[in-house]
């Protein structure tokens, strides 16, 4: 059986952000939330070979590809100025490709050496099991690879019988919790938090929860009310989780979410200090 192909928008070879020490970063394409802060709103869509990206590219670097069902791209053509993504109706782009799990091995084996660990984020990470399972499995049995920790960047969003799926291959998990009241996620992101607090819960059940990401978004979730809630909700599920509070920055947001506010350090701060009231394991405050 043919092994299963990744949708990936980009690859960063080293990474300090994306989880514990230094980490190989597969961002996968396409996403099943439409988050209005998203900082790379061209991985949540997947490419319908519109064709508007073809005719604008400046550096007719693309074109159709035979089956007119895909867009080729030539690197070597690129002049790098982003203008298909910046026309993309879809939120996607022309860059993403599909990649063998073992080209992603040859690469990440390249960096081996200086990293700790491999960490697949998107769009959803958790929207492409297969191709996780099959990257990080590999990881597991390769003898010059075993040593890197595996781990997903994800919106929390997969059922139970996803997690079942990737989870005995994966060491660690980092949820994105939008916001703790329903009606505000659904604001925020298009979509209800139900599964997402439900996979917080079963990822502590099996011990994968590494930490959760509380992305603050003034006047949307630093309510005093809300945050003393999600607090409260999360330390009756467990004490052992490690909160991560990250401030909202404009760069990279779409254009028609001009109202969206940065976050303030004193923002930030009462975030913590609302947190800082209940036993978890740690705060960072990033
Ligand atoms: S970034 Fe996009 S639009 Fe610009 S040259 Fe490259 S492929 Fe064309
Ligand atoms: S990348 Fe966007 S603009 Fe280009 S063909 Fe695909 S959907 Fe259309």
């Amino acid at each position: 059986m043919s092994k299963p192909l990744g949708l990936v928008n980009r690859i960063l070879p080293f990474s300090a952000v994306d989880g514990p020490g230094n980490r190989f970063v597969i961002f996968l394409q396409g996403c099943n939330f439409n988050c209005i802060s998203c900082h790379n709103p061209q991985t949540i869509g997947i490419c319908d070979a519109c064709g508007v990206c073809v005719a604008e590219c400046p550096g007719e670097a693309l074109q159709f590809a035979e089956s007119g069902t895909a867009i080729k791209w030539d690197q070597s053509r690129c002049l790098r100025c982003d203008t298909c993504i910046k026309v993309c109706p879809a939120d996607s782009n022309p860059h993403s490709q599909w990649l063998e799990v073992e080209l992603v091995l040859e690469k990440i084996r390249r960096s081996a050496a200086f990293l700790s660990g491999v960490t697949v984020s998107g769009g959803e990470a958790t929207q492409q099991p297969e191709f996780v399972f099959e990257l990080f499995n590999s990881i597991k049995i390769d003898s010059s690879l075993k040593h890197l920790s595996t781990m997903l960047d994800t919106n929390g969003s997969a059922e139970s019988s996803t997690w079942n799926k990737i989870l005995p291959v994966t060491d660690g998990v980092m949820v994105d919790l939008k916001a703790y009241d329903d009606k505000v996620h659904q604001k925020l992101t298009g979509t209800s938090n139900v599964q997402v607090l439900q996979s917080i819960q079963y990822l502590l059940e099996v011990d994968k929860l590494f930490e959760v990401r509380l992305l603050i978004i003034p006047g949307w979730n630093d309510q005093e009310s809300m945050l003393q809630k999600t607090a409260e909700w999360l330390s009756q599920q467990s004490t052992n989780i490690s909160i991560k509070i990250l401030g909202f920055r404009q760069h990279g947001v779409r254009s028609e979410y001009p109202q969206l506010q940065q976050a303030t350090p004193e923002v930030l701060e009462k975030v913590s200090s609302t947190f800082q009231n209940f036993p978890f394991k740690s705060i960072q405050l990033v």
